[in-house]
Formats: C-alpha cells, structure tokens, sequence
C-alpha cells in the first residue's frame, strides 16, 4: 500500500502542466451556443411554433401534441447539426445529482431503412422504468412506470453528443418524485401571493418572479491521490485523517493566486459553462486549502437551479481532465471548513422591481418593508421547513458544528434595517396613528434607501442574512440539489404573504385605511418575529442559549429534523398551499430517512474495511518493528537497552492499546448496525442510525488518526491530509 501512496505522488511530481482542453474563447462567441435558446428557436421553428412556445413558456403551462411535434422537428434539427445522436430527458429524482435515459435519434423508417427520428412524443413524454429511483413508498412495482414530462420553461441543451431535455419526473398515478415539480409550484404559488400583495400599491404589478443566484463550494484533491482514499470514493469525505501542521490558520489561501493548474481548470469550466448558457462570472479560492468557489449572475430560480445540477455534473468531467477530482460534498475534511452552497434569492416584479430593494420614495419603501417583514414571519415560523430541507447526513457535518452555520435558523438584518423597524414599532401603535407619526414615519422611510448604499453590514456567519438587495440562505449544502431549499423558501413565504393580505384586508373590510393597515400588520410581524432576528455572531455559545431562550429550535439530529416536515405548520405550507400532496409530502419524509440510512451505513461499513483491513494490519507491522528494534538492543547492549529503548516499548504499548479499542469498537458498532438493521420502520431505523452506530465514527477515528501520527509516514497506506490538501499546483 505504501507503494501506491509514493507512486500516486511520484507520479504527480512528473505530470505536465495540463493543457486546457477546450480552445480560448471570448464569452459573447459561445455563450449559449449548446442550448436551444431563443436564437436558435427562431431559426429553427417555424413562426406559428414558436409564437406558441413563446406563450407556453410564458404561462409555464405543458404543450399539446401537436406543438411538440413541431418544436421536436426544429430541436432535432438543430440538435444534429450541432453533433448530437442521442436524446435524453433529464430529470432530478430524488437523489443526488440527474438522471438521464438516453435514446438514439435512429429508427427504422416505413422501408425498413434506417432513419433519424425525434417526434413530438419523445419530447413532451418519455417512460423510464424508473422503479429504482427513490419513491417513499408511492411506486408499488406493479405500477412501476414513472413518467417524464418536457419543462418548457427550461431550454433543451447538449453535452457530448446528447440532447437534454429538462423535465419533470411523477409516477404513473401523477405523485411527483422529482424535486424540479415542487420548485415549479412553489415558485408558481410565490408569484401569485406575491403579485396579489403588490397590488396594494401597484396596480401594473402582474408577476413575480423568484430569483436565485448560488455560490457553488468545491475542493479539488488529485486524481491520484483520491484514487487511493477508499473513503474519499465511496462516501465522499474523509473518515480518518490527522489534520495537517499547517491547514487554514494563517488564512492565505482566501482570495489568494489560483494555482496554476486549478486556474487551467476552471478556464475550461467556464468556456463550458458558457456554452451551456451558464452565466459563470466568479471565481476564487476558499477558506480551505484545496476549496474554490465558482458563482453565476443570478437567474430565474428553476433555471439557476437547472444549471446548477448541470454545472455539479460538467465540473466533475472536466476536473477529471486536468487530474484533479471534484469534491461536493459538505465536510470532506475534518478540522477545516466545509462546503456550502449560499442561495442568494430575491423576488421581482414584472415591473422591474426588486421587492427586497428599497424603493427610491416612500411608497416604494412602504413594499420593501411589506416584503421584509413577511420574509422574517415566515423564516421564522418555517425555521423547522427550512432546516428540514438543508440537513442532511453529510450537511450535517457542517451545520451546528462549530463552523458557518449553526443549525438554528436566524435572520440577519444589519443596524440600519433594525433601526428602521424598532422606529415602526415605536411609531405605529395599535390606535389610530396621529399626523405627526405618520409624518415622522415616512420620513425615516424616506431616508432608507441613502442609508442602505452605504450600508457594508456583513454578517457571515447568519444562516439568512440580509444582504442589501436580496436574502442567502447559506445553510444549503454543496453538494445539496437547491430545489428542496428553494422550494421551502418560496413556499413559506407564499404562505405568509396569503395570511399577510388576509389579516390586511380584515382591517380593510373594519373601515380601517389601506396604508394604516398594512402598517399595522407590519408592526405586528415586526413584534411577533423579533426572536428570529439575530444580528451577532452565529457561532457563538452564546447565541446557543440566547436562541433557546427566545423558543428558537436548535435540532442537529437528522431523523429529528426530518420528522419536522410533517408537523402541522409544514402541512399547512405544503400541502394547503398545493406545492406537495399530503401523500407526496409523507413520501419525502420516508426517502429522507432512508437515504439518511444508506449514507450512514455505507459508511460505517467503509470505516470497518478500512481499518481491519488498512490500518490495523499497518499499525501491527510497525509493531513488529518496533519489537525486533527491543529485541535486537538487548541482544547488543544487554541490560542498558531496557532504559535505551522506553520509549520504543512505550510506542509498542500504545499501539497495542489503540488497536485494541479499534477492534472493540468496531465489533460494537457491527453489532449495532445488525440491530438497526432489524427495524422494520424507516423512521426508527434512521434513529437507531443516528443514535447508536453513527457515533462509532468518530470513536474510531479518534484512534486511527492516533496512529497516523505514530506510525512510519513510508508504512501509511492512506494518502495524509498535507498531500491531498496542498498538492493541487
Ligand atoms: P458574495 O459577496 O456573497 O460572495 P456575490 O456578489 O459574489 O456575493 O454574489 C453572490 C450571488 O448573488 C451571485 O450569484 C449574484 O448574481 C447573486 N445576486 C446578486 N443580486 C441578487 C439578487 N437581487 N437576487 C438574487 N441573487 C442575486
Ligand atoms: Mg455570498
């Protein structure tokens, strides 16, 4: 094994530089040259199709057989004159990452030659076979056809010599298993809650649309030495691994050179990108060593969500070029920072009008502060909806852990903001308001949108903070789909804003002015969601108590959270608000659980073969030595070896102590497994995971990462942390 570690890093010492695969290209040349964007549409559609996509994908409605038919004719030749044989529907079932099934544009024709066909019912509808996928229980095999149905509001693209069609993915009796379903509705249920709320005070405002712009979290470890990381491959982090001398505390890899061989790669990413319309524009190195993040100009929130997935999936490829492995998972490392993936979201209008922007009169801040206070009511009645959808197995690493953030959810406002609604709640009463109120009212109103230009309020360690134009919710993964988060966003606040205009319109309907009751309804959100507004540091002790105090919920365990997606209140936003039936919604809590056990079990079973069978037999070959060395002293020095060789018998002693622990522990934890194994019910089995063999990791990592610091470095058969974190140049 010592032999593969020196030859992977021999090797590397003798690679060249790679080269970029791709051409230099400026951006404007090949930006969405691979996508069946509008360009092409117009070229390639005849006018009456693509008018009648136009409006389809206006109205966000599915089309009819006889549209797919022409827009398929026009895609296929569009397709094929840019290289592609093969067509898939891609979807995003309930796992990690897509899934594609592709099929050949080939056929027999009517004279039993060979032709290319692509027609209107391979577009708008494929039939996976998809009783695999995770379902919670909904797909019975005897109905195990899923359906895939074209999402018109997300352009066809190709990768390699493969048509993608973005689609929806719902099972034979129409229950959705995919994640992009929700997102539509939930985005579909924001506009409408939305636009019903602007019209209180513009009559023009006809659609909101959600918005997010991700910041994508990666590292990247050579090909070579990942190859020889067995926990790295199979569950996506590190189990073992003594932290390095130095790893992040000098805080000189943040914003410092990009190596010259990660800067080869991420060119490439990005030509790519943009050739896939992904409108990829920032690059940096991270906290970590070894962590880069890469973030888009934000877009329409199923579209970035989109080219997310898509962006998971070609940066991964390419990385495989340059002989680095991408790394997505949330705590690949422990003792240095984690990955997430920041959602910054924001709603505008059709009007032109970010809703999370203050307006430049006080009208225009009068919606500002309508929009802000009903994200904070939301936040903070959905803190369970919200964690529900970011903790996950391997988030869970991250989040709560000593490191950004915690997991009790919190909104971060900035001073000025506060000031802005302590005045309201000052000024407002639940009286009439008097003139001289109204008027100083307005005027700190009126002077918010000076403030706010230069308002450099940063707050990062807020799991959602404000951020001047828009909100990011950092407790998302990076490794996560962003839909589960986006969807809870999008669906708490629909919520809230229905409950908001109600309230708003019972004062209406009680003779009480329009402006005066959207006030008093702001000040009441203000007062009842002021525990979840938190502008100190997230990470604190502190903040632990402080949260408790004001009745937050601070839950780290995972099946725990899990169980809060079917608690009343996430009934009511899911299910009342038509973005999940009941059925759908008790189908995700079932999959969650699940996944939450494979991933545990995988990698208990990893950590077992690991060390019997890498590490414990390494420690006893040193201790082999070690024992010859004794042996071998006192045959030579005779009775001065027993003070010459202490420490060398010390070592003995402590290497037999820690093999002696792995040992037991990892027995216990194999009994515990069998046990868990033995529940019938998901849900508990996923407590039982979490309770009773999860801990057996860290216990026996405690050891192993005792005896990587004991052990001949040449023995070690596991590439160490200084090799697979600071050898990217
Ligand atoms: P940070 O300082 O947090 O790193 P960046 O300026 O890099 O922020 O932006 C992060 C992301 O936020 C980008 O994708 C950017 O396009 C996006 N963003 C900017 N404004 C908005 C907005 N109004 N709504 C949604 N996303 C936005
Ligand atoms: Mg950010």
């Amino acid at each position: 094994m010592a032999i593969l570690r020196f030859k992977a890093l021999t090797d590397l010492m003798n690679r060249e530089v790679p080269k970029m695969v791709f051409t230099e290209e400026r951006a404007p040349e090949i930006y969405g040259e691979l996508v069946f964007n509008d360009e092409a549409m117009k070229k390639y559609l005849q006018t009456s199709v693509y008018k009648q996509v136009k409006k389809a994908i206006e109205s966000g409605e599915l089309i009819g057989r006889d549209l797919a038919d022409g827009v398929a004719a026009g895609m296929k030749a569009w397709a094929i004159d840019h290289g592609a044989a093969h067509y898939s529907h891609w979807f995003q079932p309930l796992t990690d990452g897509t899934a594609e099934k592709h099929d050949g544009f080939i056929n027999y024709g009517p004279d039993g030659k060979v032709i290319e066909e692509f027609a209107g019912k391979h577009l708008a509808q494929q039939e996976p076979d998809a009783s695999s996928f995770p379902n919670g229980g909904i797909r019975q095999t005897f109905e195990a056809r899923g359906y895939t149905a074209w999402d018109v509001t997300s352009p066809a693209f190709i990768v390699g010599s493969t048509l993608c069609i973005p689609t929806i993915f719902i099972s034979y009796t129409g229950d959705a298993l995919d994640y992009k379903t929700p997102l539509l509705k939930a985005i579909h249920a924001v506009d409408k809650a939305a636009v019903d709320v602007c019209q209180y005070f513009d009559k023009n405002v006809t659609k909101v649309v959600a918005n997010l712009g991700w910041e994508q979290e990666y590292f990247l470890v050579d090909r070579g030495l990942y190859l020889a990381r067995p926990d790295l491959v199979m569950t996506g982090r590190t189990l073992m691994g003594h932290a390095s001398s130095k790893n992040q505390q000098l805080d000189d890899h943040y914003f410092g050179s990009i190596p010259e061989r990660v800067a080869y790669f991420m060119r490439d990413l990005e030509i790519e990108c943009h050739r896939l319309g992904i409108p990829a524009k920032t690059r940096h190195n991270e906290v970590a060593p070894g962590q880069f993040e890469l973030a888009p100009i934000y877009e329409e929130a199923n579209i970035a969500n989109d080219h997310n997935l898509l962006l998971m999936d070609i940066m991964k490829r390419i990385a495989k070029h340059h002989g680095f492995e991408v790394i997505l998972h949330e705590k690949p490392f422990a003792g240095v920072n984690g990955s997430g993936k920041h959602n910054n979201w924001s709603l505008c209008t059709n009007t032109g009008i970010n809703l999370f922007a203050p307006g430049k009169n006080p009208k225009g801040n009068m919606l500002f502060l309508t929009f802000l206070t009903n994200v904070m009511a939301a936040v903070h009645k959905g803190q369970d909806i919200l964690r529900a959808q970011v903790l996950n197995a391997s988030n869970s690493h991250r989040l709560g852990a000593n490191e950004a953030p915690p997991a009790i959810m919190s909104i971060f406002l900035g001073t000025q903001v506060s000031a802005m609604l302590n005045s309201i709640v000052e000024k407002v009463s639940d009286s009439k308001m008097t003139p001289e109120e109204k008027t100083a009212l307005k005027l700190g109103i009126g002077r918010l949108p000076e403030i706010l230009v230069d308002n450099t309020d940063r707050n990062r360690t807020s799991p959602f903070a404000f951020t001047g134009d828009r909100f990011e919710f950092r407790a998302v993964g990076s490794s996560a789909n962003c839909a589960g988060a986006m969807t809870a966003v999008n669906a708490i606040v629909a919520d809230q804003l229905r409950e908001f205009k109600r309230d708003v319109d019972a004062l209406i309907d009680k003779g009480v002015k329009k402006d005066e009751a959207i006030f008093q309804i702001i000040r009441k959100l203000i007062v009842e969601s002021a525990p979840i507004h938190f502008d100190g540091n997230g990470y604190s002790d502190e903040w632990k108590v402080e949260a408790a105090k004001r009745g937050l919920t601070n839950i780290t365990d995972v099946p725990e959270s899990i169980d809060t997606m079917l608690s009343d209140h996430s009934k009511k936003v899911y299910v009342k608000g038509g973005i999940l039936t009941e059925r759908e919604l008790e189908a995700r809590h079932e999959v969650e659980m699940e996944k939450f056990v494979k991933k545990v079990q995988i990698e208990a079973r990893v950590m077992g073969d690991l060390v019997i069978n890498h590490i414990v037999p390494t420690a006893l070959s040193y201790q082999n030595i070690l024992i010859q060395n004794v042996k071998g002293m006192k045959d030579v020095m005779g009775d001065e070896a027993d003070s010459l060789t202490e420490n060398e018998r010390d070592l003995i002693r402590k290497v037999s102590e820690h093999v002696k622990e792995i040992r037991s522990d990892v027995q216990a934890m194999i009994d515990a497994r069998k046990k868990a194994n033995k529940i019938e019910s998901i849900r508990e089995k996923a407590y039982a995971y979490s309770q009773t063999v999860r801990p057996f990791l860290d216990a026996i990592r405690y050891h192993v990462d005792k005896l990587e610091l004991i052990v001949d470095n040449e023995m070690w058969p596991l590439p160490k942390y200084r090799e697979l974190l600071f050898l990217n140049d």
